[in-house]
Parts: C-alpha cells; sequence; structure tokens
C-alpha cells in the first residue's frame, strides 16, 4: 500500500529497536503534546461540540455538507454527473432535508468509478490509498487525506472517555497486529508514544492468554481494546480457568465486529468492567459509540452527515424501526463520500438521549448485515444471529462457537468445547439450536481446537461461503 507521510505513518515505519529507545524519551512527553497541533485543536473542539443544542450542530452540518457538495461537483466528474442527473446545484441545499434529493451511492459504485471520484490528483504527498476487506466480503479500494488520523484519533479518544479511558492511559490492545515472540516467548511489543501494549489474537491459546493476563497486571491502570472475538475468548479462558481478572482493567473496548449480546455477558462477567463498543469504518462516513450512561450508541454530528433509511430509501424518524446507515463523511476530501449505502443496519431510538442530555441521534443494534449478520435459509431469506442469541445452558460445555455455511438452509456448528464432549453432548447441543432456528438452517456439529480467523485476526461468528445476495457485500468493518 502506497501511504503518504503523515507522521503517525512515518512512525509506524520506525525500526522497533529505534522506536523503542527514540520512544523512552518520548515517553515522559504528555500524549497530547506528541500527537501534535491538528489532534490537540480536533480533540479541544470535539469535547465542546459534544455537548451542542441539536439547532447549533445542525447548522455546522449544513455548512460542512455545502463545502462537500460544492468540493465533489467543482472538482469531479463523478459528482457533476449525478448531481445534474436529479437537477442538483450545491447552493440549492437550503435545508438539511435537502440532501434526500441526492443520489445514494454505495460500495459498487465507489469501485466502479474511483477514478471520477477524486477532487485532485492523488499522487500527493498528502493522500493515502486504503484497501479494506479480508478473507470474506467484497474489499473496497478508495483515497483519503492522510492527515485524517489526528482527526479520528480525537473522535475515538473522546468517545473512550465514557468508558473511564484518559488520555495517556496504557491499553492492552488485541486488535489482529502481527506481534512476533519476544526473547521469553511472550507475543508482546510496545509502542512507548501510544502506550500501546500489543499482544497478538492470532495466538490465543489457554497458555498464551494466561502469559498475556499475567503480563497486563503489570502495566497499570488501563483499558483493553479489541475485537469482541478476541476479548470474548480471553473472557472464556478466564471464566474456564477460574482466573480473576486483572484489577488494573478499568472498561473494555470494542471495535471492528459486531459484538453479540450473550458475548458482552461473558466479558462483563469475567471482568467485572464496563464493556464499551463504537461504530465506525474506514470510509469515515459515520461514527457513534455508546453512552456513559446507557447500552445506547450516540452519532457524532459533526463527524458526518447521517441518515437512517428504509427499503425504500425513506428517511427513518419512528422509534425502534431499523434501517440501513447512510452517510456522508466531513474527514474526505480527497473523495467525498455523499450519501453513502454503508450495509450496515441499526435500529432508530430518538434524537436526543435522556441518560446524558446529549443532543444526538440515538441508535441500538447496530449491526454489519453480510456475511457476518447470519446464517441463509434454504429460502434465501437471513437469519439474524440476534436471533440466536443463546441464554439459556446449550453451550455450558463450549468456550467459543461459530458457523460455517457453504450451502443455504444448512451449515456446520463448529465449536471449541472446554472439556471432552461425549455423544450425548454433542446431540444435546445440536437439538438445541436446530429447535432455535426451527428448520430454517439444519445444522451438524464439529468439534475443533480453534477457529477460523481472517487475516486480520478477526474471528466472525459466521464463515458464509454462500453466494452474496446482493451487489453491497459488508466485509468486517474497520474502524481506524
Ligand atoms: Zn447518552
Amino acid at each position: 500500500m502506497r501511504r503518504a507521510r503523515s507522521l503517525k505513518n512515518l512512525w509506524d515505519d520506525v525500526p522497533l529497536c529505534v522506536r523503542s529507545t527514540l520512544g523512552r524519551g518520548l515517553g515522559l512527553v504528555p500524549l497530547g503534546l506528541l500527537l501534535g497541533r491538528e489532534f490537540q485543536n480536533s480533540r479541544a473542539f470535539v469535547r465542546e461540540a459534544q455537548w451542542w443544542p441539536a439547532g447549533r450542530a445542525r447548522e455546522y452540518q449544513l455548512a460542512r455538507l455545502r463545502e462537500m457538495l460544492t468540493l465533489a461537483y467543482e472538482h469531479t466528474e463523478f459528482y457533476r454527473r449525478a448531481f445534474d442527473s436529479v437537477g442538483f446545484r450545491p447552493q440549492d441545499l437550503r435545508t438539511l432535508d435537502d440532501m434526500t434529493r441526492l443520489p445514494t451511492i454505495d460500495k459498487s459504485v465507489v469501485a466502479e468509478n474511483l477514478a471520477d471520484m477524486c477532487t485532485r490528483s492523488v499522487d500527493a504527498r498528502d493522500v493515502d490509498y486504503i484497501s479494506t476487506g479480508g478473507t470474506s466480503g467484497t474489499p473496497l479500494q478508495f483515497y483519503i487525506d492522510a492527515s485524517r488520523s489526528s482527526v479520528e484519533y480525537a473522535y475515538l479518544t473522546t468517545s473512550w472517555e465514557r468508558a473511564g479511558y484518559r488520555l495517556g492511559m496504557p491499553m492492552a490492545v488485541l486488535r489482529g497486529r502481527m506481534v512476533k515472540p519476544d526473547r521469553n516467548g511472550l507475543c508482546h511489543e510496545y509502542d512507548p508514544i501510544l502506550r500501546h501494549h500489543y499482544y497478538s489474537s492470532f495466538h490465543m491459546t489457554d497458555d498464551n492468554m494466561a502469559r498475556y493476563l499475567r503480563h497486563v497486571r503489570g502495566i497499570g491502570p488501563c483499558v483493553l481494546h479489541a475485537y469482541p472475538s478476541s476479548a470474548h475468548a480471553l473472557a472464556g479462558h478466564m471464566l474456564a480457568a477460574g482466573e480473576p481478572a486483572p484489577h488494573n482493567i478499568r472498561a473494555i473496548i470494542l471495535e471492528s465486529e459486531t459484538v453479540y449480546p450473550d458475548q458482552r455477558e461473558t466479558m462483563e462477567k469475567a471482568f467485572g468492567v464496563r464493556v464499551f463498543s463504537s461504530y465506525g469504518h474506514s470510509e469515515k462516513c459515520v461514527l457513534a459509540a455508546q453512552c456513559d450512561h446507557s447500552q445506547d450508541y450516540h452519532v457524532w454530528p459533526t463527524y458526518g452527515y447521517f441518515e437512517l433509511l428504509d427499503e425504500r430509501g425513506t428517511p427513518i424518524a419512528t422509534a425502534g424501526q431499523e434501517g440501513e446507515i447512510v452517510g456522508t463523511g466531513f474527514i474526505n476530501t480527497v473523495m467525498p463520500f455523499i450519501r453513502y449505502r454503508t450495509g450496515d443496519h441499526a435500529t432508530y431510538v430518538g434524537e436526543r438521549c435522556e441518560a446524558c442530555g446529549r443532543q444526538h441521534t440515538v441508535l441500538r443494534d447496530i449491526k454489519g448485515r453480510w456475511p457476518q449478520g447470519g446464517l441463509i435459509a434454504a429460502d434465501g431469506s437471513v437469519v439474524s444471529m440476534t436471533a440466536l442469541n443463546v441464554h439459556d445452558d446449550t453451550f455450558r460445555h463450549v468456550r467459543e462457537y461459530q458457523f460455517h455455511q457453504s450451502s443455504p438452509g444448512k451449515a456446520t456448528l463448529c465449536v471449541v468445547p472446554t472439556i471432552t464432549l461425549d455423544a450425548e453432548e454433542k446431540r444435546r447441543i445440536v437439538t438445541n439450536m436446530n429447535k432455535r432456528l426451527q428448520g430454517q438452517v439444519v445444522l451438524d456439529l464439529e468439534v475443533r481446537t480453534e477457529l477460523v480467523k481472517t487475516e486480520r485476526g478477526k474471528q466472525p461468528r459466521v464463515i458464509q461461503k454462500c453466494d452474496s445476495p446482493s451487489e453491497s457485500a459488508v466485509e468486517a468493518r474497520e474502524t481506524a
């Protein structure tokens, strides 16, 4: 991947040994200072803007949308054609509702029109090329401002503060980073600038997890920043081994995968702290983080313009209704994403959070639709994982599970057990799960020692090999 020479990219390219020597000195400097002026300004803005009344946020959105639409119309062939086709000029945007006059785009539109969607030369030093997509789902390539990282990081760190994170606090990170064993055989790497302790989510054996936890106990007050599947594996190990939670972990921050309610429950039980999750994607159109006082998500109004649309493309304004997340990002000025359909879904709650008073759009049940969203029934319908949420004792001897599906109506339930399962126990698990699926999908069982991970170290709940039912396939969502 060709990357621009932003400060963050330069730091990532410094060899580990040099980084650690340099970092020892830099580690004494407050993190906010090290991350630079743009980060500090963005952070100050984000911390204040989250408390704006809705009217002020709307004014801000309208001003930013006018800028983005003008930029897109005047500098890209794609958006000029798209706006002209519906007789729209950027100056026609008088209220936020006028946005619905513009057509939506999705991943396939971006793939077909990449060259015509850029506002300037992508060979510039301040432009990054992004390529997302793991072993499953449709990959996506696009261009973005190299300076996005400091703005993005300001939003993320401010979101994390709701969970108890403080800038400069160490983080124990289990998020798919390739970490080589150190001289003691521990898969651990330390970034003294960000104060991140990286552990390998590709080596989650009982032995290694015990070592990770032992190491985490020594890093002082910290938060665990993880893929839901990695934190869940750690929680499963702790419960099975009767290992107490490291008392210095203040919160668990989850990103990049759907968090299932049963995973959340297991983690909170094992760690005894709040599990906090946020929603975002590499395209940088919408960022939503959980409330400090409830499980609901707040959409950041200054990060991008958010819409929730039903199947006919009509905006949803009724509490309890589910729709597709559509966003117009304010961060990417190299390749504007205007009314971008993410393929992800959420349930609408309202425009104000009663628990904290923030006047933000409130959502719950955010989920990627495909392929991690569910199993495909014989009739082609999708059985959501939420429907399969297991609250009884079906998985009393199962640490982790994953569905593998290669044809509609049939799937294999792969389980990593905590004990050796006898024939009767296996039959009990399959019968319980099949009862739950009511014949839509028929399961068989396979016992494994580990489950399938993507090349980024994520562990999807469903490994889906059926043909995608639509063009707008969603791979596991990326944050940051
Ligand atoms: Zn709230």
